[in-house]
């Protein structure tokens, strides 16, 4: 699932065609974690995955995870991991492997309210688009579904209108999501991409992506899911 715009791409389709060109294929599984996708088993060369999100899962540790379907590989990692000292300390390890323990029954919640807020969202005047494979109107809808075991993760975008004090009252409103870096724990949080992950871009490559000012990338929570859709709701209303 790519970051923000949530697109989801056939992994047997593409390992069949890296295979045939013999290009190695790496995935970055961060948003579907191995609950909803396993890469490896669709014929991907090699795994990596962002531990300081969902498989640590509370926003206590940075870490990150490479995984080999060939021993070759595996080991050619390990060697980088010594060579440049990316080993972890006993404490982040402690973290990231007590968080792993409940990785299953997060992401069910995540899921849940994800779906949740998505429809609401969807449903919404104020709102112009949404960006979740779980929508039937998302356009590989049919293929996370069979993909992802049923299950579409707890990212989410959407597009208010794209004008910057929209944005910022929309922001400023909510009460209880905060604006964060990161994404992915068990709070659920805000980011803006045009101003933060995507700013990098020129416009014409954000144009070309569809990252205008008005998107909005929420990572859904484990909270309750009727108190998550209060406090998006109240801020939509108070939104100028
Ligand atoms: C955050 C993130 C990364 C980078 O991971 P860090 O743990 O912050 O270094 C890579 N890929 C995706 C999809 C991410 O969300």
């Amino acid at each position: 699932m790519s970051n923000p715009l949530l697109q989801v791409v056939d992994l047997q389709r593409l390992s069949a065609e890296t295979k045939r060109t013999g290009i190695k294929l790496l995935i970055d599984n961060t948003f579907a974690t191995p609950v909803i996708t396993k890469p490896l088993h669709l014929g991907a060369d090699m795994v990596i995955h962002s531990v300081t999100k969902y498989l640590s899962g509370h926003s206590d540790v940075t870490a990150g995870a490479v995984v080999a379907a060939k021993a070759e590989d595996m080991e050619r990692s390990k060697q980088i991991m010594r060579v440049y000292g990316l080993n972890l300390s006993p404490f982040e390890s402690w973290l990231a492997a007590r968080g792993l323990k409940t990785l299953q029954v997060r992401m069910k919640q995540h899921c849940f309210n994800a779906l949740a807020v998505a429809e609401f969202l969807s449903r919404h005047p104020k709102v112009k688009q949404v960006w979740y494979p779980g929508l039937p109107q998302h356009p590989q809808h049919k293929l996370s579904k069979a993909q992802g075991c049923g299950m579409f993760g707890g990212m989410l975008s959407f597009r208010l209108e794209d004008d910057l004090e929209t944005v910022n009252s929309f922001m400023k409103a909510l009460q209880h999501i905060p604006f964060a870096p990161s994404l992915a724990g068990v709070s659920s949080s805000i980011s803006h991409p045009l101003r933060t992950s995507h700013r990098s871009l020129n416009p014409e490559q954000q144009q070309k992506l569809g990252i205008t000012l008005g998107v909005i990338r929420l990572s859904v929570g484990i909270e309750e899911t009727v108190e998550l859709l209060a406090d998006l709701a109240q801020a939509l209303e108070k939104m100028k």
